[in-house]
């Protein structure tokens, strides 16, 4: 048997997450449907665009060169030989001093290197007036301008926003390949758990992470397929992960991975013969964290601590579930950022703060939301950063440059 790894790196662990095959499965789904999924194909542009060269607005086009010369005193006149809508292609080549009246979004004719607008000109039905000189290429917008014909409009493994869904159904595609949601799996465990909207007895509390962990775990782009309570024994957390398996890519489990009688899920999984990756990393909080792979699925027990738990598996499980749901950028964005106001500890181990970015005065600050500890949930209430600060750091003046990521 080998040693397991033992209070490893986040980075050595993310290194062991990242490591397992997946085997992804893709769907074809209409364009309508495709914002916030993953693209599983790379997607080139087959035709430029606009696909033609059209006029910008309401005019007339000509030929720059019949412009040249002509003033308020002694304006070149037109003969307007068809009117180019939206929708129309245009049926007649333009000869000298022959001008077409075009619409917006119509297509330039033949012939023409220029539009003016209507309110710079002289009109009637069949003439039109112009007062000054153009340049060739006034108001034209040119085909392949926006997009070439072949670029890469939108690659694999990003996701669909509303631009990407526009630009897709501008170059006609009506299907796109995405990728399937990963469907995973959150196990509480822990003897004292009992579900909101029942009688809490005496020394029990609400199972709380179901909702903050099951909801990062949605809005990380996955489905939560099953749910599960276990008290801390072998054979219910067990029974409750092999359940689990049958509907789930991936399975999270909340309580009982730290080193007391009662936390029972390494032991479950052992009981099994689920191979256990890593169990506990160099962090706070949520060094209480065990990582086991089983039928190819990967397990992670997460501590049943509100804040231990939400803070690796932002670190942690959500860059896995990133990858399960075929994203590219995985790890959580980092910004850097000042600290804003003092932090009053030591930091022996390297330690995550939970707080948010703040724009302020020109600068970028990180502040923190809050008390901070294993077992602080209130204060993940507003957070949208956490703050990396390294092993053997002092107490922490406000001002300090700190790396923090968005999550
Ligand atoms: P454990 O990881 O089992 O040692 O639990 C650590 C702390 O988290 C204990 O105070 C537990 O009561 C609490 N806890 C465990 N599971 C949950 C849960 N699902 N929701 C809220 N708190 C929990
Ligand atoms: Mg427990």
């Amino acid at each position: 048997m080998h040693a397991i790894p033992e209070g490893i790196s986040l980075e050595q662990a993310r290194e062991l997450l990242f490591r397992i095959p997946i085997s992804y499965e893709t769907t074809s789904v209409p364009i309508s449907a495709a914002c916030g999924k993953i693209l599983a194909s790379d997607y080139y542009a087959p035709c430029g665009l606009p696909t033609f060269s059209k006029s910008p607005l309401d005019g007339y086009a000509f030929r720059s060169c019949d412009s040249v010369g002509a003033s308020h005193k002694h304006p070149v006149a037109l003969e307007i030989i068809e009117e180019i809508r939206a929708g129309d292609y245009p049926q007649k080549a333009l000869g000298p001093f022959q001008a077409a009246k075009i619409l917006t979004g119509a297509p330039i004719p033949v012939g023409a290197d220029a539009v003016v607008r209507f309110e710079d000109t002289a009109f009637t039905p069949d003439k039109v007036e112009i007062f000054r000189t153009y340049l060739s290429d006034t108001n034209i917008i040119h085909e392949g301008e926006d997009m070439e014909k072949g670029a890469l409009a939108a690659s694999s493994g990003t996701c669909v926003t509303p631009p990407t869904a526009g630009l897709l159904a501008s170059l006609g595609f009506s299907h796109i390949e995405v990728y399937q949601k990963p469907s995973i799996a959150l196990i509480s465990t822990g003897n004292e758990l009992i579900e909101p909207g029942n009688p809490l007895g005496p020394g029990k509390i609400y199972n709380s992470n179901l909702y903050t962990i099951g909801s990062y775990i949605e809005a990380a782009g996955a489905e939560l397929s099953y749910t599960g309570m276990a008290e801390d024994r072998d054979d219910a957390i067990a029974s409750q992960i092999l359940g689990a398996m049958k509907s789930s890519q991936m399975i999270v489990t909340t309580g009982g991975v730290s080193v007391g009688d009662y936390d029972r899920v390494r032991t479950a999984l052992e009981s099994f013969g689920a191979e256990i990756l890593f169990w506990r990393i160099a962090l706070k909080p949520g060094a209480a964290i065990l990582a086991a792979l089983f039928q190819g699925r990967l397990i992670l027990g997460l501590s049943g601590n509100p804040g231990s738990a939400a803070t690796a598996l932002h670190l942690l499980g959500v860059p896995y579930i990133r990858k399960l749901c075929g994203r590219k950028d995985i790890l959580p964005a980092p910004v850097q950022a000042l600290l804003k106001e003092d932090f009053n500890k030591s930091s022996p181990n390297r330690r995550f703060l939970h707080g948010k970015i703040v724009y302020q005065g020109g600068h970028t600050y990180f502040s923190r939301t809050g008390h901070q500890g294993n077992h602080v949930i209130s204060s993940f209430v507003g957070c949208d950063a956490l703050a990396d600060i390294p092993a053997g750091s002092p107490k922490i003046p406000a001002g300090t440059m700190l790396n923090t990521y968005f999550i």
